[in-house]
């Protein structure tokens, strides 16, 4: 399906999982009628150049957004300020620019701080993804059905917003506005600690003596197998992620140790009830997670 071009050029400044993915769709429904892309290393832009992915692959950050009325950000969040400020000189007034970071409040901070007057930031984070990353791992349909979160501040221009709104829409997702703290907060329980968790198990694994680790491999179909999935996911995007939504993954690790706590208790004293009763509840969570169709 062709859409109406929603940009006349829009530029990815990191084009991996997510940029290549964006690219896709944007190439799929005829978004913008020019793109552009920068990415870091002489391998990512020449895989991302024979993919055909954009209509030119710069190597020059400031250049690859020259002439851009949208530019997105698809970086690890921590390199996010230094790329902002990388971009800032070649930046035509009037652009938008919005990011695709997990974490929203540090980003919004490093990022402001190095975009010149007169360009516009939108925040964003589509909740979409998978363990892979670099070019070849996007698709198109990446961003179907789910859900993208906007959080704008105060003083953003909202006809911004709603222009990266409508590009999120186009790619098949809702879009959800809320601010940057709240962001945070919720994607520290819902998908930071479960990743925490994912990479913890798995190392747990790996230190174990050599016999027993080999059995864990061969049952892992029990459980384990989904935690490997999980701890497979970039090491570096998911370093960023923890060391800049610090606060908010604590303040949730230590309401989670304190229900680990409470369930090794509850083993400990034989109490099969309140397993029981918690294990119930949990039921409860997933029936809601497959019927809000995020299964
Ligand atoms: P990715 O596939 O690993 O691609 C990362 C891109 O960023 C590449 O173009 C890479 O360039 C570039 N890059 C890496 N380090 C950089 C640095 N220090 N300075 C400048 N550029 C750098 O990552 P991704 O999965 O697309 O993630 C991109 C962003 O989306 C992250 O902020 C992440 O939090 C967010 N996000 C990810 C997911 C997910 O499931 N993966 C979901 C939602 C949001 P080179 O390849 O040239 O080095």
């Amino acid at each position: 399906m062709t859409e109406t071009a929603l940009f006349e050029r829009i530029a990815l400044i990191g084009i991996g999982l997510i940029g290549s993915s964006l690219a896709r769709v944007i190439r799929a429904k005829g978004l913008a009628r020019a793109t552009a892309a920068y990415s870091r290393t002489a391998a990512t832009r020449r895989r991302a150049a024979e993919l055909g992915l954009v209509d030119q692959v710069i190597d020059d950050p400031a250049k690859a957004v020259a002439g851009a009325d949208l530019v997105v950000i698809g970086v690890p969040v921590g390199a996010s300020g230094e790329v902002a400020a990388a971009i800032a000189p070649g930046l035509a007034p009037g652009a938008i620019v919005t990011d695709v970071g997990s974490v929203k409040g540090a980003v919004i901070e490093a990022v402001r701080a190095a975009l010149p007057e007169g360009v516009a930031f939108v925040p964003g984070h589509p909740i979409a993804g998978t363990e892979h990353s670099g070019p070849d791992a996007g698709f198109a349909e990446l961003f179907e059905g789910r859900w993208c979160v906007l959080t704008p501040t105060a003083d953003t221009d909202r006809r911004a917003v709603e222009r990266v709104a409508a590009l999120w829409r186009a790619a098949g997702s809702t879009v959800d506005l809320m601010s940057a703290e709240h962001h945070d907060t919720v994607l520290a329980i819902t998908s930071h600690i479960p990743h925490l968790i994912a990479y913890n198990i798995v190392s747990t694994v790996a230190d174990l003596e050599d016999r027993t680790k080999l059995e864990v491999i061969k049952y892992a179909a029990g459980g384990f197998r989904d935690f490997t999935r999980i701890a497979a996911s970039d090491p570096v995007m998911w370093r960023d992620v923890f060391l800049n939504n610090r606060d908010a993954v604590l303040e949730m690790l230590a309401t989670f140790n304190e229900d680990l706590a409470r369930l090794q208790r509850a083993i400990r004293r034989n109490e099969g009830e309140v397993l029981e009763k918690i294990f119930t509840e949990t039921r409860a969570i997933r029936r809601g997670v497959i019927e809000a169709r995020q299964d």
